[in-house]
């Protein structure tokens, strides 16, 4: 499909007819190569058809509407366009998302667009115009699909006004692959993925292993050292951050400075009373506060992110995570603007992606002022995947259900 790829453009443009000639199967049709089967929808299927493919015409033409402000529609090569009436933020242009083993295999995938005031719906449809659900969710408009299909896919997300006329539209491209491997040998996977490593073992920490070198392109090292850290992870964690390096390669980054990863100990905070334990220590009694997943290899606390060019970004500092009222994910990312958006979208996405089970950032508590805390929990795959904040407390000092930190 990588020759639509200019006419797709044009889509926000209202020029809906440059796409008929890029292969999609058929104006309004539910093709057979449509997706079935969604994880879920945030409203039926087509509920907003009334206004389908066939009738889009230059309904784009609102774009004259002012609402997103800064917004850098994907429309906007000749710069035509401005104050874009609607622009997908998930998934990012070019992501590759992988699909978990199942019957059939599946991969999530997570739309959420950003969208002018107008904006009162969303319809989501395939490249060959299935229809995927509406979300009516404000204001991200979000929507989770189980994509069945591998390959280079695209997808539009259409904008409806309250009386369901048509405000315009955008495209993303992404690729769905295949699972990694099946039989769940997670040391074989790692040796797919090929990462360097060493089976070690570590007290609470399952199929425990040293790092030995970059994880996806990514060297995942202690503080500003450039080693990789030498904290042992548990082999399921090495595929998190290998997916997540997926996340921090698009958004161009080659290195981060962790805070560490391992710690054998209970929730929630480190102290003197609660550090790490080694396999010699007695068992600690953590009562009800239960184990840091720190313990289980499965976590690990970012400070620093290195762009290719060397740039530094900090999330210590005030000026590079710019703390905000409202949740990480919704009201406080709306604020943000430079590095400090940056930051925001990474630890968003790698929820929204399904990287980490949770994500806490600053604005969780002043525990987390220097790092975002990320993992899987203790075993398994996630259940739930959260960027969490206290807000508009922000900062107010240790909590009693920062547990996992
Ligand atoms: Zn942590």
């Amino acid at each position: 499909m990588s020759g639509c790829v200019g006419a797709r453009r044009f889509w926000a443009w209202g020029l809906g007819l440059l796409l008929l000639g890029c292969g999609a199967s058929g104006a309004g049709e539910r093709d057979s190569d449509g997706e079935p089967s969604g994880v879920s929808g945030a409203g039926g299927a087509g509920a907003a058809g009334a206004a389908g493919m066939g009738a889009s015409g230059a309904t784009a033409g609102a774009g004259g509407e002012a609402g997103l402000g800064g917004a850098s529609g994907s429309a906007g090569a000749a710069g035509a366009v401005q104050g874009a009436v609607i622009e997908i933020t998930s998934p990012v242009s070019g992501a590759v998302l992988r699909q978990v083993p199942g019957s059939p295999p599946k991969a999530a995938v997570h739309f959420e667009v950003v969208a002018a005031p107008a904006v009162a719906a969303v319809e989501y449809r395939t490249e060959t115009a299935y229809s995927l659900g509406v979300s009516r969710l404000t204001p991200g408009f979000p929507l989770d699909f189980g994509y069945e299909y591998v390959g280079e896919r695209w997808a539009e997300a259409i904008a409806f006004d309250a009386n369901g006329a048509e405000l315009g539209r955008d495209t993303v491209d992404f690729t769905i692959a295949p699972p990694l491997v099946t039989g769940g040998d997670c040391y074989a996977e790692l040796d797919a993925l090929g990462v360097s490593y060493t089976r070690t073992s570590a007290r609470g920490v399952e199929q425990a292993v040293h790092v030995k070198g970059p994880i996806g392109g990514v060297t995942f090292s202690s503080g500003t050292s450039t080693n990789p850290m030498g904290d042992p992870v548990a082999c399921e964690f090495v595929k998190t951050l290998h997916a997540f390096a997926a996340l921090l390669t698009e958004r161009g980054f080659v290195r981060v400075g962790t805070l560490g990863s391992y710690c054998y100990r209970c929730c929630c905070a480190w102290s003197e009373t609660n550090q790490c334990r080694s396999l010699s220590d007695a068992e600690p009694n953590c009562g009800s506060s239960g184990y840091s997943n720190h313990s289980w290899g499965r976590a690990v606390d970012v400070r620093y992110l290195w762009k290719a060019n060397g740039t530094r970004y900090d999330i210590n500092d005030p000026s590079h995570f710019v703390m905000a009222s409202g949740g990480t994910c919704t009201g406080a990312i709306g604020a943000q603007t430079g590095i400090s958006l940056e930051l925001y979208q990474l630890a968003c996405l790698a929820s929204s992606r399904r990287i980490f089970g949770t994500t806490l950032t600053p604005n969780y508590n002043a525990a987390h002022r220097n790092h975002f805390h990320m993992d899987i929990g203790r075993s398994g795959t996630p259940s739930s995947f959260i960027t969490r904040s206290l807000m508009p407390e922000v900062d107010v000092g240790e909590h009693p259900d920062s547990c996992g930190e």
